[in-house]
């Protein structure tokens, strides 16, 4: 347990506290439990909890977390305050560099602990954890109040799509006085946070809370309209001062082989929106309803989305799960390729593979074939130089694809407002984000191609530096 220390005593965290304590993260429930429902599998820290493993930090002169934290979160001076207990502070300063901790918090893939000088030799400080006490501490004690401008500029700036980075656009933007209004497609905002990434992982209050946040602020969002269908582009350029598109990296990659026309084959998003409308109480129309139910399920991807999709099919009631994938097996640990402080290419087990389910890897599938027009089996070969057990078969009713995304949508709003495309056919901006149409500017997914929360954040906090600086001339937004 962590005693009182005077505020006054400036020094990092508990100078021998690494040597003290043992990184220790927060309880996960039951797999027993969690399989019941669609509820957050993590459970928050105590506050003592906190405070100890951040007297782990341990002032390490220069270092590295912010630096592999894409959005340059004060890490150790956050660490210092949560150990002295300012927690007031700690806020503060969180606040400063990340606009939606409580995500970040919750789902961010936590790059600063792979540059944790902590974790050269020993195990790295729990920061994201860290991060989402000190948020949720905020939010308990109603330190997080809307807080409009003081000025408006009278400069109109539409936002189109409201993922993490046209949420974070719209955040700095009207944090700066502008008038924001933010068009979204689907019926609900939030992009990917709401309906790719299941409540298991995110419930979706935690974004509620935040919207409504940003709506007493004053940002105007308009849901249910497709920005280049019932509003052409054209319009916004007319009606608004800058514009800045963010509509993610929407274009799922195909599988293209023999059977792919079979019933019971879906991209990853469409079983995710299913999935994550369902749980929010929307109901699905059974000829459209895609179920795991009692099937024997293939999710075809071993990243991150297909793993999202290995939880929703065991919550579902499936009745068995495998997860394939076309390449090796990352490692465990560190290899010299990734020397510290890189992010390295591990294997992640994620809580849906603590879960159930097999994992394959090196598996390449050569062909579906099905009765009665629905998928009933894979034909598969592994991807090995043995000569041995090189193709085999899964039975499957049904087969999720979670191979990545390849760019952002093209037709529509990108044709046309005749921007140019780089060779990975995501937008192609200047420096500054702004593509060639001067006043449209780009950001997220859309721009950086298929990415992490994190970097959508800090996409949309460095677009909107540079937006705010074009309309007008000088800007205190910050730079990342
Ligand atoms: C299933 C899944 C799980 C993931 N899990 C994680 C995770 O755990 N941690 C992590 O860090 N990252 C995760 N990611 C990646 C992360 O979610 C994305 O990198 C991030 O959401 C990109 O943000 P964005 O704002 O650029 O785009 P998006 O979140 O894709 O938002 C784009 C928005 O634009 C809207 N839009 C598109 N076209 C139009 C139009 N013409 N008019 C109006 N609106 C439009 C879309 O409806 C959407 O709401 C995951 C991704 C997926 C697919
Ligand atoms: S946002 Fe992600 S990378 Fe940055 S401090 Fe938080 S967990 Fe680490």
């Amino acid at each position: 347990m962590i005693g009182t220390v005077p505020e006054q005593e400036v020094y990092m965290g508990d100078v021998r506290g690494f040597l003290k304590v043992k990184r220790q993260t927060v309880k996960y429930r039951l797999v027993c439990q969690r399989l019941k429902d669609f509820r957050e599998v993590s459970t928050l820290a105590t506050c003592e909890h906190s405070q100890e493993q951040a007297s782990r930090c341990m002032d390490c002169g220069t270092p590295f977390c912010h630096w592999g934290c894409p959005i340059g979160n004060y890490i150790p001076e956050w660490n210092d305050l949560v150990f002295r207990r300012s927690w007031q502070r700690a806020f503060k300063l969180l606040a400063a560099t990340n606009n939606f901790p409580e995500i970040t918090g919750r789902i961010c893939s936590g790059l600063c602990e792979y540059s944790c000088v902590l974790g050269i030799n020993d195990d790295p400080v729990t920061i994201r954890e860290n991060e989402l006490a000190i948020i949720e501490y905020a939010f308990k004690k109603g330190l997080v109040k809307p807080n409009p401008p003081q000025k408006r500029t009278g400069r109109k700036i539409a936002i189109v799509g409201s993922g993490p980075a046209g949420l974070s656009l719209a955040d700095q933007l009207n944090k700066a006085g502008h008038l924001v209004v933010v068009f979204e497609k689907a019926d609900k905002i939030g992009g990917i946070l709401r309906y790719g990434i299941p409540d298991f992982k995110l419930e979706k209050w935690v974004l509620e809370r935040r919207i409504s946040l940003l709506k007493k602020e004053g940002i105007v969002f308009n849901t249910s309209v497709c920005v280049g269908k019932e509003l052409k582009a054209e319009y916004l350029k007319e009606e608004f001062d800058a514009i800045c598109l963010a509509t993610g990296s929407g274009i799922p990659r195909d599988l293209n082989i023999e059977g792919r026309g079979l019933l019971g084959i879906h991209f990853a998003m469409d079983y995710l929106i299913q999935a994550n409308k369902k749980v929010s109480g929307e109901k699905i129309p059974s000829d459209t309803l895609i179920d795991a139910k009692g099937k024997r399920v293939v999710v075809i991807g071993g990243g991150d989305t297909g793993a999202d999709c290995v939880g929703v099919a065991h919550r579902q009631g499936a009745k068995c799960v495998v997860q394939i994938e076309l390449l090796a097996k990352p490692p465990e640990c560190r290899t010299p390729d990734y020397p510290w402080p890189k992010y390295p290419l591990l294997c992640k087990t994620t809580t849906s593979h603590e879960e159930g389910g097999i994992r394959e890897w090196l598996v390449s599938t050569k062909k579906f074939s099905g009765e009665n027009g629905w998928v009933k089996k894979l034909f598969c070969q592994r991807v090995t130089q043995e000569a041995d057990d090189r193709k085999f078969e899964i039975e499957a009713d049904l087969v999720i694809l979670a191979l990545g995304f390849l760019h952002p949508e093209h037709n529509g709003l990108v044709k046309d407002l005749g921007l140019e495309l780089d060779s990975r056919g995501n937008v192609k901006t200047d420096g500054n984000y702004m593509t060639k149409v001067l006043g449209v500017f780009s950001a997220g997914d859309m721009h950086q191609g298929q990415s992490l929360v994190v970097w959508a954040i800090s996409e949309g906090r460095k677009a909107s530096h540079c937006i705010d600086k074009y309309l007008m001339g000088e800007t205190y937004l910050p730079k990342m």
